[in-house]
């Protein structure tokens, strides 16, 4: 029997069964049914956040920090149950999905902590006799849509700052991923935020949020996702005027030089660039391999995957779960299609796998003798895939890895500092890494990319209040 999870508009539950959620590693499961939202409800939710921000905005710290601190306690104590829900609606493993679950823990933790710490400057002014005071407001309605690959970090890391900081809500997760988004925001309510200061509006992308692009009383949102719905919410978001950031792809460069730990160099390889079945934005998509540890490199990645356990995300031993859905698979298959016409050598897997139930299987796919011009090399894929591109040396690794729209990680493998310096300065990335994988980040220090992959502040960490507050200059002439 599954239960109807229904939208939160102003403190209530609402809506009648509108979408069925199933499990990529068994077709047959029904993770549950979900109310969808149409352009209505999105409007009531906006007005409802617009009615809670005056008395939400100056609610003062205590409160946002026992909501916060109060459902960090009770995701945290139900890690395993929430995880594992996550790991069946998703496909990630188990221990993936406990770990996200205890990341969105930590997240809400943070910021409980944050309520507690803001603070103001006050400086003397040029003129004498008058004092300058510099505050921070919450912005005010804060739409947020994010994606399907992290169900619960996301929404964890862009809600819990823009309560942190006084805002209110309307936040519409992504369609295949619902049971995580809806859990979060029970605990939220449950845990005392007042009526309206969070809604949840699950529904279509193109309906619900387009209805909370087009609003004018959306006053900031925070986006993750496609670069091709980043910019529908950077056109709409500078046509009403209003705040916006975005975290969209990455087409990350992993870079092995001569003198990389090949133990280390295949184990970052093999996380970075398959484990969440490669469906994290700071995957490893590009190996940029310098000549003398190519071949070495190659073989010991194929060894490695060929020992990968790819299955039934809720079986323990799985290190690989299905594909996130139909559509998804399509375009990994594609794309291996694309690089084989392409001329790039399918060097390891890429083939479906039949397991004991009907789910979206694929073998991590490795290709060698990609060049950095392929398609496979520019546009993200999203999935388990991989491309070698073989390289002289760390000059021209450095060139190829920055050499792409995207700049949201980098990654290098080597045990020289000269190298692990000039990289770390020099990669044209927002996050870079120096013997760990590409993908695997802190949760309180900044996130974010540059050029194609994000737009705005920086998420995360003490950064995030750039974009969930405005800044007030006040000036008093005190005689
Ligand atoms: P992905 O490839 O991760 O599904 P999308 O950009 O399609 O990337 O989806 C990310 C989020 O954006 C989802 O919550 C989706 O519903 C939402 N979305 C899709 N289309 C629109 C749109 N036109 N306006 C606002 N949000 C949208």
């Amino acid at each position: 029997m599954t239960v109807l999870r229904k939208n939160l508009i102003d403190g209530e539950w609402l809506g009648e069964a509108g979408s069925r959620n199933i499990n990529p590693s068994n077709t047959d499961d029904v993770v549950g049914e979900y109310a969808s939202a149409g352009p209505e409800e999105a409007k009531q939710a906006i007005a409802a956040a617009k009615a809670a921000f005056p008395a939400w905005s100056r609610s003062g710290p205590l409160a946002r920090h026992a909501v916060l601190k109060k459902t960090s306690d009770e995701i945290m104590a139900r890690k395993d149950e929430i995880g594992r829900s996550l790991a069946r609606e998703e496909g990630k493993t188990l221990a993936e999905g406990v770990g996200e679950t205890i990341r969105a823990a930590q997240i809400f933790d943070f910021f409980a902590g944050e309520t507690l710490r803001l603070t103001g400057e006050l400086v003397p002014s040029v003129r004498p006799g008058v004092g300058v005071e510099m505050t921070r407001d919450g912005v005010g309605i804060v739409g947020i849509i994010t994606p399907w690959n992290f169900p619960i970090a996301i929404p964890a890391w862009k809600i819990a700052p823009a309560l942190a900081y006084g805002n209110t809500i309307v936040f519409k997760p992504a369609e295949l991923v619902p049971e995580s988004a809806w859990t979060i925001v029970d605990i939220l309510h449950r845990a005392g935020l007042p009526k309206g200061v969070l809604n949840l509006v699950m529904g279509k992308g193109s309906v619900v949020g387009q209805a909370m692009l087009d609003s004018p009383d959306v006053n900031a949102i925070s986006f993750t996702g496609s670069v091709g719905t980043g910019k529908r919410v950077a056109e709409a978001s500078v046509e009403h005027m209003r705040k916006f950031q975005l975290e969209m792809g990455g087409k990350n460069p992993l870079v092995v030089l001569d003198d990389a730990d090949l133990a280390v160099a295949v184990d970052c390889t093999v996380n970075g660039a398959y484990f969440s079945t490669g469906q994290r934005c700071t995957a490893s998509s590009r190996l940029i391999v310098t000549e003398g540890i190519h071949d070495r490199f190659v073989e010991a990645v194929k060894e490695r995957l060929d020992k990968l356990v790819i299955g039934d995300a809720l079986d323990a031993k799985t290190q690989i779960g299905p594909v996130v859905d139909q559509t998804q698979l399509k375009q990994d298959e594609d794309y291996i299609a694309i690089g084989r016409q392409e001329g790039a050598e399918l060097a390891f897997g890429g083939e479906r796998l039949e397991r004991e139930t009907p789910g979206f299987y694929l073998r991590p796919a490795l290709f060698t003798g990609a060049t950095n011009a392929m398609r496979i090399s520019r546009e993200e894929i999203f999935g388990p895939v991989a491309n070698v591109i073989r390289v002289k040396d760390y000059d021209e690794a450095l060139t190829v890895a920055n050499d792409t729209p995207f700049g949201l990680t980098s990654g290098i493998c080597t045990t020289s500092l000269k190298h692990a310096t000039h990289f770390k300065r020099n990669s044209e990335a927002g996050m870079v890494m120096v013997n760990l994988p590409t993908a695997g980040v802190d949760f309180h220090v900044p996130f974010g990319g540059r050029k194609g992959s994000s737009y705005g502040p920086r998420e995360q960490g003490r950064y995030a209040m750039e974009f969930y507050t405005t800044v007030k200059t006040a000036y008093t002439f005190a005689g």
